[in-house]
């Protein structure tokens, strides 16, 4: 080993904390290389136990007790997220408690954060013990579509296990490192496949001035390895007479670690015998497998697709597709791959450590030794504030570069309003509510006639993708500031692919729902004006003026009623022209109210 841990610069690991397994590594004399503990594992099972006395173990000890004793595993998906949002089997395991969640161990519990940052801290320990030095920052990975507070979640995690985060690195990001994708030289667009064990990713990264833009980010959060397991287990059971639903707890994880096996070896051989002893033997052959995957690899696709079409790009402008995650080890996986993409993707990087690899690149690149290349990542999702009407008005829009800002002015609703709430939204549906809320906050401002207080509200994301929000009124100067990455998030459903394809499948009647709002809050505003002008005018009009306007205005509330948005919409142009005229008089009374004014 080099010399870095006791050179002048101070050491940085790389952590990837995967979903099923953990890695971490350093660059030592300029290569990236993972860290293994004492009995050589460079992949550390992201698992831990908890004992009855609150001991703690992580890794392969704890994934030996499970069966018989409590082992917690998947937690990475469920950091920062509410108990609310979880899904009837995520929550299986976890029991809320009060506005958190507690993962139930044998012991006390443990929240997803807090076993999260024993999964870190076995890292920190390996990295330690194989350095000699102590280990103090990390650089941890995390999927591009983790929203903000899933980021601010993962940091907290690093805190709590001693480190100091000093970057979240988006998973592809840290592969195309890994890859050498920076190699390709400018303009190169390359596609980067990540299947692990519970989660699928796909990004389409672009070179641009010699460093890595992501153009575009999809996925499935709930695809991966595991699904494989549990299809060959089913089919070995259905094969074997047995009632899959009704094994015993050790019973499914001797028949998943059998399935596992199985799996893995079918990469390299194309028929292996599952056998669970005393149970029977089950021969499968890889087309046998093949089968099972079928409905996975339909999944894979889609994403894959959608991917293309965000980025606004074709197969053929891709310069590589490379491929991480253990699961692309599969055959099948790599031909759906070299399908899609219709080339042949490059798996040469061992998928399951190239993540880790890519981290610590990152991390020598932070402590000064690797040079320098800048990574940029992209939003997930577009991010905005509710406004008048109840509709969503975007900010920053989904996959804009960061660390970005962008601003907006906005003013008050009433005559004499004292503050505004500013709800701070991500999605990509037109009405408010059915986006995502991240946090909301009150502005205080100097009460105004309607439509005079300005209120300017900023967002900042900064380059580990966590989010500020500023709101400053404009009259007096003062700021308000909402750290989003620190608020709890309070959505339905944390994921970006069903927010996605619902903004897709919903397109008209989100539509047809903003012109309805946008003309409702016109109409709203007209209404009350026409009935004023008229009760004062009303003698100095023609009955056919008259007439034009009380029936346009009677469309207008017609429609309001009905919910007809293109209804409405004409209808509020008809009574808009009708009132012209209408218009005119109170423009000139006005105005000699105003001379009669300055005459005094
Ligand atoms: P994660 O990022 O979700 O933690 P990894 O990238 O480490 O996951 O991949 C773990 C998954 O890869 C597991 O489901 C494991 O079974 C699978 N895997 C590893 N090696 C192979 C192989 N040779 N063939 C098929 N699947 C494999
Ligand atoms: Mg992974």
């Amino acid at each position: 080993m080099g010399d870095i841990g006791n050179s002048m610069s101070e050491v940085i690991v790389g952590i990837d904390l995967g979903t099923t397994q953990s890695a971490v590594g350093v660059v030592d004399s300029g290569f990236p290389i993972l860290l293994a503990d004492e009995e050589g594992h460079s992949l550390t099972p992201s698992a831990v136990w908890q004992g009855k006395n609150g001991e703690i173990e992580v890794g392969h000890s704890a994934v030996r007790r499970a069966g018989t004793q409590t082992v917690i595993t998947s937690v990475k998906g469920l950091m920062g997220r509410r108990f609310s949002e979880l899904q009837d089997s995520e929550k299986t395991y976890v029991t809320k408690i009060d506005t958190g969640f507690t993962v139930t161990t044998e012991g006390d519990g443990l929240t997803p954060e807090e076993a999260s940052a024993e999964i870190l801290r076995k890292m920190k320990q390996i990295a330690e013990a194989r350095l000699e030095t102590e280990v103090n920052k990390a650089v941890i990975t995390v999927p591009a579509y983790f929203h903000d507070s899933q980021r601010a979640a993962t940091k907290r995690a690093g805190e709590l296990a001693g480190l100091e985060v000093v970057r979240i690195l988006s998973e592809p990001t840290a592969a195309a490192l890994s890859y050498g994708l920076d190699r390709l030289g400018e303009a190169a667009k390359v596609a980067v496949f990540d299947l692990g064990g519970g989660t699928f990713d796909v990004s389409l990264l672009e070179m641009r001035d010699g460093v890595f833009e992501v153009l575009s980010t999809s996925g499935d959060t709930r695809l991966g390895g595991d699904d494989f397991d549990h299809a060959i287990s089913q089919f070995a059971a259905k094969q074997l007479d047995t009632d899959w639903e009704t094994l015993a707890p050790l019973e499914h994880v001797r028949w998943l670690t059998e399935a596992r096996r199985v799996k893995h070896a079918l990469s390299s051989e194309d028929e292996v015998t599952f056998r669970i002893p005393f149970v029977g033997d089950v021969p499968m052959s890889r087309a046998d497998f093949d089968q099972l995957l079928e409905p996975f690899l339909g999944r894979m696709e889609g994403g894959c697709r959608r991917a293309l079409l965000d980025a606004d790009l074709k197969e053929g402008d891709l310069k590589a597709v490379v491929m991480v995650g253990g699961s692309s080890r599969i055959p099948a996986v790599k031909e759906r791959v070299q399908k899609i993409f219709q080339r042949e993707p490059d798996l040469s990087q061992h998928p399951d450590e190239a993540i880790a690899r890519g981290a610590a690149i990152q991390a020598g690149v932070l402590a000064g030794v690797v040079r320098e290349i800048l990574l940029l990542d992209v939003t997930p999702l577009s991010l905005g504030i509710e406004t008048m009407g109840g509709l969503m008005n975007v900010l920053i829009p989904r996959n804009s570069t960061i660390p970005c800002k962008a601003g907006e002015m906005f003013t008050n609703a009433a005559d004499g309003q004292e503050s505004m709430k500013v709800r701070v939204l991500q999605g990509e549906r037109e009405l408010a509510r059915d986006n995502w809320e991240l946090g909301d906050f009150r502005v205080p401002f100097t009460p105004e006639r309607r439509g005079q207080a300005r209120v300017g509200v900023e967002f900042r994301i900064d380059a580990d993708g966590l989010l500020t929000v500023l709101a400053r009124d404009v009259a007096t100067g003062a700021d308000t500031l909402l750290e989003v990455g620190s608020t709890a998030v309070d959505v339905a459903e944390a994921q970006v692919e069903k927010m996605v394809s619902e903004s897709v499948k919903f397109a008209f009647e989100d539509m047809n729902a903003r012109v309805f709002e946008e003309a409702k809050l016109k109409a709203n505003e007209l209404l009350p004006a026409v009935e004023i002008a008229l009760e004062q005018f009303q003698h100095e009009l023609s009955q056919e003026d008259l007439q034009a306007i009380t029936s346009a205005r009677d469309s207008v509330t017609d429609a309001i009623k009905s919910q007809d948005a293109t209804g409405l919409k004409n209808a509020v142009e008809t009574l808009d022209h009708a009132t012209e005229g209408l218009a005119a008089l109170l423009v000139e009374k006005a105005s000699s109210a105003l001379f009669s004014n300055s005459q005094d």
